[in-house]
């Protein structure tokens, strides 16, 4: 079976940011993985087989790769096709952070189901944990988990403790750490999300304009996301988010310190049981734990979202 698909996936070197909150010194792009079917074919076979092995009755991925991955095996293991999708969290450089949700009308149909978690590529496993949990909350279980490529140990480890066979095709060495551990971030190199990719993105570079009339072309995201990470540094995490849907619409808290700047529209800030309006230019301010949300805002309503400082906020309550 070839993995040349896999093996020919360009690579970058740096200092990067992974979903799962770890950081890693190489970025396999993955967004030229399923451009060409006849070549990922033979692979999704292989996996379809080694997943025959164990009994489930659908398949589920997140968004975007394993969820291509995860319709393709449907259609050969002739089972179910669900998926996931990133829920846009705020803040937080926690590891595990990500949240992964079924959308609405998938979720009453999963109770009791056996499912085959799948996902292109796994290094540390976030969305696929990610993925599991929304399924265990749907009253699925998850009976195994396939995957592509594996980079690294971290999520093979995990899924092993757990107690959840493992399936993949192919294996790369791989660094990652957590960012207490990270060389690179004790050498004070920059660190980038790659995810940023295609976006502004500030790279290496250690000044820069992001402009608001590109940034907003970003909104909403591949994904659907109405806020969008545009510069992560350290503890700072500097988003764009847009209406229509402005999160957080529902009330929350964020585990970080955090600053909305109002670039154009207007609203009401709910926040710690009080409602202030608010309007273009104004700056909102709400420290870490306190719930808060947007309510009744103009359908053009855009907002710097900055993030920044220690998980409790710098001046915890
Ligand atoms: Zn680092």
């Amino acid at each position: 079976m070839t993995s040349d698909v896999l093996t020919t996936l360009p690579v970058r070197s740096g200092h990067f940011l992974l979903e799962s909150g770890y950081h890693a010194d190489v970025w396999l792009s993955l967004d030229l993985l399923f451009v060409d079917p006849s070549k990922i074919t033979p692979m999704v076979t292989g996996l379809a087989e080694r997943l025959g092995d164990h009994e489930f009755s659908a398949v589920c991925g997140s968004l975007m790769g394993g969820a291509f991955l995860a319709q393709a095996l449907a259609t050969i293991l002739g089972s179910a096709f669900y998926y996931t999708e990133p829920i846009p969290t705020a803040g937080g450089t926690a590891l595990f952070a990500a949240q992964y949700r079924l959308p609405a009308d998938l979720r009453g149909r999963l109770r009791g189901l056996k499912v085959a978690v799948v996902d292109d590529v796994i290094s540390a496993g976030s969305s696929v944990r990610a993925t599991i949990a929304a399924l265990d909350a749907a009253g699925a279980s998850t009976v195994v988990v396939g995957t592509l490529l594996t980079l690294g140990d971290v999520g093979a480890t995990h899924f092993a403790r757990l107690g959840v066979p493992f399936e993949s095709l192919a294996h790369k060495d791989f660094l990652m750490w957590k960012p207490a551990d990270c060389p690179l971030c004790r050498d004070g190199a920059a660190l980038e999300d790659p995810r940023a990719d295609g976006r502004v993105n500030m790279g290496e570079c250690r000044s820069g304009v992001i402009a608001f009339a590109e940034a907003r072309t970003h909104i909403p995201g591949a994904a659907g996301e109405h806020a969008v990470a545009f510069l992560k540094r350290g503890s700072l995490d500097v988003r764009l988010a847009g209406a229509p849907r402005v999160p957080p619409t529902e009330s929350t808290p964020h585990a970080q310190d955090e600053v909305y700047v109002v670039v154009r529209g207007r609203g009401v800030l709910f926040h710690d049981g009080r409602r202030d309006r608010f309007e273009a230019g104004d700056l909102l301010f709400v420290a870490a734990g306190t719930e808060h949300r947007f309510e009744d805002y103009s359908g053009d309503l855009a907002v710097w979202v900055v993030f920044w400082g220690p998980q409790g906020g710098e001046i915890p309550r």
